[in-house]
């Protein structure tokens, strides 16, 4: 029996356990330092959204839509299929979208359709676009979750599997006895061995590594969210990101209705911001006045029949990879350590998926359910300050 310690109870850890837990012959606990998600997961707006770039992005949308209906079908989690909406702002962006609509199709999915302004108008009749706005995605099937809830609900299919989860576990060291095992894992709930070792630590991806004498590189974003109230009447909203992946360059509005009286909103970006990477164990909690204003102003004018009135903000950790790329895999120092990392400002959607390739990356050698890409794998900028 393979005894697999998971250091990290966030979206891919408790995806990892789910899915290694359903092939024979693993012995799994999973540690975590503090509650299960409260890492990056339970901070995250929750939008998944199904427009992808690549084949290798939209097999792993795909992928996750399917496990995130197995969730709520058990239950688990409730999916809000709201959907999303992305303003088109040049012919060439309008290009671009139809583009990626058709790769949609060639996966076998129902696409997103490019929409013009008229339209728009119509699905989403309180939005007034940026000027300049031409066309827009509108991906009816997308859908936001609950981090928090996907978390608990993954921790209690886990448990009913047979994982061991330790919550208030934090490893803070870890040595390499020659005996019966690889690694022994010191915890401040005490010791756990191990033959494989999966380091999902999120922003802390770093200092797990460092422990575990493989080391793994990490960006550490600081974002902030921001909750405001509808105070004139309810309204029903779909989720927007005024970004698109491939075409925009700078951070973007995006909103998403919370019940039909509130609006959370924030700046997104999918690419690295070029900040100083944030101690995870050591920075501000507490919202920005200029952030909240920023953004305040942007949503007025995109929502002007709303009165808006700021209620609460939360902030969190993108922890990103230097590549801005998914890293998952084996260490490339050390094959019995696996690393999950980078999932930035959007593994939260993925996760699932994401957690399932690394569990049977451990279990069988490579990622089954989807197939090899560049998603995958330490990439070839490896994180080794030694190289
Ligand atoms: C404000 C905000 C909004 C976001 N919105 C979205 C969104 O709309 N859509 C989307 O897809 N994604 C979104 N995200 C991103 C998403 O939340 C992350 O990509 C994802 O949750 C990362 O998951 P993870 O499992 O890698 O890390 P985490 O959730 O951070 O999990 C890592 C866990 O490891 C634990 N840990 C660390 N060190 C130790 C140790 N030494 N011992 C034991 N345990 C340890 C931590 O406590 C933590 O719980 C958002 C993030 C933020 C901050």
């Amino acid at each position: 029996m393979a005894r697999i310690c998971i250091v990290g109870g966030g979206i891919l850890g408790l995806a990892c356990a789910y899915r290694l837990s359903e092939v024979p012959g693993h012995d799994i606990t999973l540690i975590e330092q503090g509650h299960l998600g409260q890492g990056s997961t339970s901070l995250a707006v929750g939008m998944v959204l199904r427009v992808q770039e690549t084949e290798a992005g939209q097999a792993l949308s795909r992928r996750s839509y399917e496990l995130w209906d197995v969730l709520s079908a058990k239950g688990h989690v409730n999916l809000r299929q709201v959907g999303h909406v992305s303003p088109i702002y040049s012919a060439a962006g309008i290009a671009h979208a139809e583009g990626l609509a058709a790769l949609q199709r060639r996966m076998g999915r129902e696409p997103f359709r490019v929409i013009d302004v008229d339209e728009l108008a119509r699905v989403v009749p309180d939005y007034q676009p940026s000027p300049g706005a031409i066309a827009a995605i509108w991906d009816e099937a997308a859908m936001y979750v609950d981090g928090a809830e996907a978390a608990s609900g993954l921790a209690v299919e886990c448990r009913d599997r047979g994982v061991t989860i330790m919550t208030q576990a934090k490893l803070t060291g870890a040595s390499r006895p020659s005996g019966t095992h690889r690694h022994l894992l010191h915890t401040t709930k005490g010791d756990v061995p191990a033959d494989v070792v999966v380091n999902v630590a999120g922003g802390w991806v770093a200092q797990v590594g460092a422990l575990l004498e493989a080391p793994v590189e990490v960006i550490n974003e600081r974002h902030e969210a921001y909750v405001f109230r509808i105070l004139n009447r309810e309204v029903v909203l779909p989720m927007l990101l005024d970004f698109v992946p491939g075409v925009t360059s700078e951070e973007g509005l995006y909103f998403r209705g919370e019940g039909p009286q509130r609006v959370v909103a924030g700046l997104h970006s999918s690419d690295l911001l070029g900040t100083a990477s944030v101690d995870p164990d050591n920075y501000s909690r507490r919202y920005t006045e200029s952030g909240m204003e920023k953004v305040f102003g942007l949503l007025t004018d995109a929502l002007p029949d709303l009165d808006l009135g700021f209620e609460s903000a939360w902030d969190g950790l993108y922890p990103h990879h230097p590549s801005n790329r998914f890293v998952l895999g084996p260490h490339p120092d050390d094959p019995t350590v696996f690393v999950g990392s980078g999932l930035g400002g959007r593994g939260l959607g993925p996760g699932p998926a994401l957690g399932e390739a690394l569990a049977e990356w451990i279990a069988f050698g490579e990622p089954q359910t989807l197939p090899q890409s560049t998603y995958f794998g330490i990439p070839a900028a490896s994180p080794h300050p030694a190289s």
